[in-house]
């Protein structure tokens, strides 16, 4: 995951503003939070609903979403550890420019490994980086299944399907833990927004969706 060589003949242009003045600027703190957990765990489900609540609060965000991503940015990429990790590699740098931007940036990526994770928060700065795991078992998002892929990779028809064919490292320090088989998709946004210590009256805002 690291970037192992300094570029030759490539120097920092550095600019007259700093991070600190685009936050002032926007009246908020620039900041990644990263979801993780399996697919149909409810990453973008609550990322979705969080975005809407912050952006109808008047808050500037931008929300990076693993299949988003994938048509555009990562459309050469597959699903083996090595495209997965460049997948969160890239990712990684583009959730640190819009933070570095001012933007409250939510990630949701399966990120299956602790070691790309560690590198995004590295990336973005321990002070502007929240990891939120978004835990579900296997059996209940292979349930949920809301985009029929865990039939395909039961089936043999998806390799390298995460919680199936492929691991997923749970994460070791997570700054918050959200279990959706036990909270509602409400009170998961309420948490994130206790976490980065923004009131807003979620249930109206998010218009009870379930
Ligand atoms: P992911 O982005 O992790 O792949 P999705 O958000 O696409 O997952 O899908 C999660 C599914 O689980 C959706 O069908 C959603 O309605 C359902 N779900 C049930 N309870 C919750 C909850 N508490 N939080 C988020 N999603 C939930």
């Amino acid at each position: 995951m690291k970037n192992t060589e300094e570029p030759k003949n490539i120097t920092w242009a550095e600019g007259k503003v700093q991070f600190e003045d685009r936050c002032e600027n926007l009246g908020q703190e620039g900041m990644v939070i990263w979801f993780t957990g399996l697919s149909a765990s409810g990453k973008s489900t609550i990322a979705i609903e969080l975005e809407k609540a912050l952006v109808e609060y008047g808050k500037a965000v931008y929300r990076l979403d693993g299949d988003n991503v994938r048509h555009g940015l990562n459309s050469d990429l597959g699903f083996s550890p090595e495209d997965r990790n460049e997948n969160i590699r890239r990712i990684s740098e583009v959730a640190a420019l819009f933070k570095d931007a001012g933007m409250i940036t939510l990630s949701s990526f399966i990120s299956p490994y602790q070691e790309a994770r560690d590198f995004a928060r590295e990336r973005a700065g321990e002070d502007n980086f929240k990891e939120i795991y978004v835990k579900a078992d296997v059996e209940t998002c292979a349930r949920r299944d809301p985009k029929g892929l865990y039939e395909q990779a039961i089936n043999g028809e998806i390799d390298n399907f995460t919680g199936i064919s492929a691991p997923y490292e749970e994460p070791e320090n997570p700054d918050l833990v959200l279990d959706t088989r036990k909270l509602s998709v409400e009170e998961c946004v309420e948490q994130v927004l206790e976490l980065i210590g923004i009131q807003i009256p979620v249930r109206e805002a998010a218009g009870g969706s379930e």
